[in-house]
């Protein structure tokens, strides 16, 4: 028989890769704590409508890469191909921004059908922060802020760099998106077929089309930062001079304009070299109309979300993740003939003192030389071996180093929680 398997672009993550999602995870949730951001959680399918109304008709999301259906009741639902749009929803249906201030995160799988390779995929995850009620500066400073600090803490901080814009508000780029399709116009049989037919729909993507030919001709097009208006200008300026003042590094490029429709004034991007095409590690920016655009009270917002697969990728492939993240066991425990039940008791005693202490029992009996093999593939630097004596008493513990120095220590049993409390301090 056929054996069934994975969907194209949805990854297992197998236990020798979990370790480093886990240090990932628990690094994020750590820091983002440390900036008072609560985490919020909500469903993995919606009503395809949130989508729509938020990201936009017109997007290559929408457009072409969501999972909809209809359920058996004839709604059409999506699974989700981000979360601003749900955090807002969920946040909203349960009165959390209506004239408050809340600083919000999340994590999760979302969905896209996309070309999967290297870096992109069908089921991806995101970790996503967002702040809601706050329309100054200082909040969008907050957000990149954290950023930063989150790849100084991850050792990242060297291979990424930051990219800023600002793509003023919705009417600032209506009148340039109208300035620039005249000037396309007058180009528009050497456009690529995507960018001739986003004319018409999104002319702002054009200014993302990755197509050499497209590219030249965008050299001499009107640009974004001609057409922004002042209060936008000004918020922008604040932005940037609060960076430098913290001494954060970046780029304003003027090309920056995000897939998704809610953004409005202030657009970033963490971007490494070290991914190929795959390049954004994190993205996010100010959306400021979209809690209204989806039937709420105007609401000032700002976020971003980050690829936790491009993140794992960089951190693997940077040698980034501390050792004893990877190791999953502190003990491995052989058991000697007729010593099964009291190897369990033992390893439950243990568990109970020492309740950080990662104690695995082999199970199933057999040599303990085939044992021992079994303890050094553990990965764990000490095994417990219980033998019992002549009398077939348990009286004392091998205590073995399975590391390149290895020693041996016997234990009397009833020193052998203090020992390793010794040993291992913080479990
Ligand atoms: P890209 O330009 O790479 O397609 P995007 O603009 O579609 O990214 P966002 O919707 O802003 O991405 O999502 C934020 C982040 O989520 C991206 O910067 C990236 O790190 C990650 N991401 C987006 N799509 C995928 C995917 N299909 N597979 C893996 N990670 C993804
Ligand atoms: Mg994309």
């Amino acid at each position: 028989m056929n054996k069934i398997q994975a969907i194209r672009g949805m990854n297992d993550i197998l236990p020798t890769e979990t370790p480093v999602w886990q240090y990932l995870e628990a690094t994020v949730q750590q820091l983002v704590q440390s900036y008072g951001y609560r985490e919020i959680r909500f469903p993995v399918l919606e009503q395809t409508q949130l989508f729509k109304r938020s990201i936009g008709e017109v997007t290559d999301i929408v457009e072409k890469e969501m999972y909809s259906f209809d359920d058996r009741n004839g709604d059409n639902l999506s699974l989700r191909p981000e979360g601003t749009a749900c955090c807002v929803r969920a946040a909203d249906e349960h009165g959390l921004l209506y004239n408050q201030q809340q600083r919000l995160w999340y994590r999760g799988p979302m969905f896209r059908y996309e070309r999967p390779q290297k870096g992109r995929y069908r089921q991806f995850h995101q970790i996503g922060i967002e702040a809601f009620g706050m329309a100054g500066p200082d909040i969008d400073v907050e957000i990149i802020l954290l950023t930063a600090r989150l790849w100084q803490a991850l050792g990242l901080a060297p291979q990424v760099r930051l990219e800023i814009n600002n793509i003023g508000t919705s009417a600032d780029r209506k009148r340039y998106g109208d300035a620039l399709i005249a000037f396309l116009r007058q180009h528009e049989e050497a456009l690529d077929g995507d960018s001739r037919r986003r004319l018409d729909s999104n002319p702002l993507r054009i200014l993302d089309s990755k197509v050499p030919t497209t590219q030249e001709i965008l050299r001499d097009a009107p640009t974004l930062a001609d057409y922004v208006s002042e209060e936008t200008v000004a918020h922008f300026d604040a932005i940037t001079g609060m960076l430098d003042a913290a001494g954060v590094a970046y780029e304003v490029n003027p090309r920056l304009v995000r897939g998704l429709d809610y953004y409005n004034n202030m657009v970033f991007e963490w971007i490494t070299g070290s991914l190929g095409a795959q390049g954004t590690v994190c993205a996010g920016g100010r959306y400021d109309g979209l809690v209204e655009q989806l039937g709420g009270r105007s609401t000032p917002g700002v976020g971003c979300a980050m690829g936790v697969e491009r993140l794992v990728l960089m951190l693997q492939e940077g040698g980034l993740v501390p050792g004893q993240s990877l190791q999953a066991l502190d003990l491995f425990v052989a058991v000697g003939d007729g010593l099964m039940g009291q190897a369990l008791v033992l390893a439950e005693q243990l568990r109970a003192q020492l309740p950080g202490l990662r104690v695995q029992c082999h199970c199933g009996g057999g040599k303990l030389s085939n044992q021992m093999k079994k303890a050094f593939n553990s990965g764990a630097p000490y095994a417990l071996v219980l033998e019992a004596d002549a009398a077939g008493v348990l009286a004392e513990v091998k205590l073995r180093q399975l590391g390149e120095e290895a020693g041996t220590e016997v234990l009397p049993l009833a020193e052998l929680g203090a020992r390793l409390q010794a040993l291992f301090p913080n479990a």
